[in-house]
């Protein structure tokens, strides 16, 4: 047995390696030549869904609700300084209009994303999510608004929120420093994550693929971190550059280590509720199928309007109209099937909870 199947093995039958075994992992899978070995990780990942989901694959509907956010990451196109966004705020009858479009479609999970939105006071996304549960009591509602404090994310989860969606980003501080402002910090970021589990919600960290300054070692402490958080969820996707941003210059994240990642992620978490996200169907035509075949079991199609979804532009040339959207939704499931999975609309809760 190769060194490079023992330590799948490891990794398939305690759920844990060393730092610098998930990072030998990561750059030998991630090398262009290593195609063989990426196919026997694939079929392992594969398999470990397989035994937890079947051929399921989960929808959530998308609703970008808010372009507006204070804060400045370096990637991000609706960072604040970012003159050229046109900025759009959604109002609660918006939001409830893309929730019954999505329900008669048949989704039964709705995602809230936006920026940090000074304008989503605890007051406005309490009423939110009040409205949302009591008008669909049989669908999960998730957020991911953001960083806030411990009081304002309770609140949102007594009002009926479950599961919440905050990427790490990076589990290296000094990493973390280099793609954010020093108004922004790691440590807080951490600490809401701890904060999430801790109330009771179904958490999902994460990070982008390829970002600046990135380096194996950094994918390699991402693995751990999520070793030691055990999220419910994890959000994973290439970066892309957008043309207003400091990063503008900086070249994409793979597509193959990205396949990897998501690939290990499902051998270290067998049960997380895994997207094959809207970045990975950017950078490739077949991204989505592609990142179910490496372990993912979860695609959101966007449910915000048209309009909006133009101007919620982190990155340049983000899908829009295809199978991605809610309207392509049949055409989402034509192609989940052409490659053996059931696009299904239960709530799809991370199992045992
Ligand atoms: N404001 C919330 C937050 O911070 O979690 C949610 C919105 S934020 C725009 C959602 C995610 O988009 C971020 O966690 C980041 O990983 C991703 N993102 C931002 N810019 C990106 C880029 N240029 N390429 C790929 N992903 C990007």
């Amino acid at each position: 047995m190769s060194r490079f199947e023992k330590l799948l093995d490891r990794l398939g039958r305690e759920r844990r390696l060393a730092t610098e075994e998930y990072e030998e992992l990561v750059r030998t899978l991630s090398r262009e030549e290593a195609a063989g070995e990426r196919e026997e990780l694939f079929a392992r990942a594969g398999r470990v869904r397989e035994a937890v989901y079947g051929k399921k694959v989960y929808i959530r509907g998308l609703v970008e609700v808010s372009n507006v956010c204070r804060n400045d990451c370096y990637y991000c196109g609706i960072r604040k300084s970012n003159g050229h966004a046109v900025r759009y705020r959604m109002d609660q009858e918006e939001i409830l209009e893309c929730c019954r479009e999505g329900y008669r479609l048949g989704f039964r999970t709705f995602v809230f994303q936006g920026g940090e939105d000074p304008a989503m006071t605890d007051e406005v996304v309490e009423a939110l999510v009040a409205a949302v549960h009591r008008e669909f009591p049989d669908c999960a509602i998730t957020l991911s608004l953001g960083e806030k404090e411990r009081e304002s994310y309770q609140r949102f989860f007594d009002a009926g929120a479950s599961r919440y969606l905050l990427r790490h980003e990076t589990a290296s501080p000094e990493h973390y420093r280099r793609l954010h402002p020093p108004s922004m910090s790691w440590e807080h970021r951490v600490q809401c994550l701890r904060d999430l589990k801790e109330i009771g919600y179904q958490v999902g960290c994460g990070c982008m693929i390829g970002s600046p300054f990135q380096t194996a070692e950094h994918l390699a402490e991402d693995l751990k971190f999520m070793e030691r958080l055990q999220p419910e969820m994890v959000g994973i996707g290439p970066f892309i550059s957008q043309k207003d941003t400091p990063f503008r210059d900086f070249p994409g994240g793979g597509l193959t280590q990205t396949l990897v990642m998501l690939g290990l992620i499902r051998l270290l978490l067998p049960r997380v509720l895994l997207p094959a996200t809207t970045a990975l169907g950017t950078i490739d035509p077949e991204g989505r199928q592609k990142g179910i075949l490496a372990g993912a079991n979860v695609v959101m199609p966007n449910l915000s309007p048209p309009v909006r979804r133009k101007q919620y532009m982190l990155y340049d040339n983000k899908l829009g109209t295809g199978e991605e959207s809610a309207e392509g939704l049949a055409l989402l499931k034509a192609q989940m099937q052409s490659i053996g999975y059931q696009v299904v609309t239960d709530r799809g809760d991370y199992p045992g909870t």
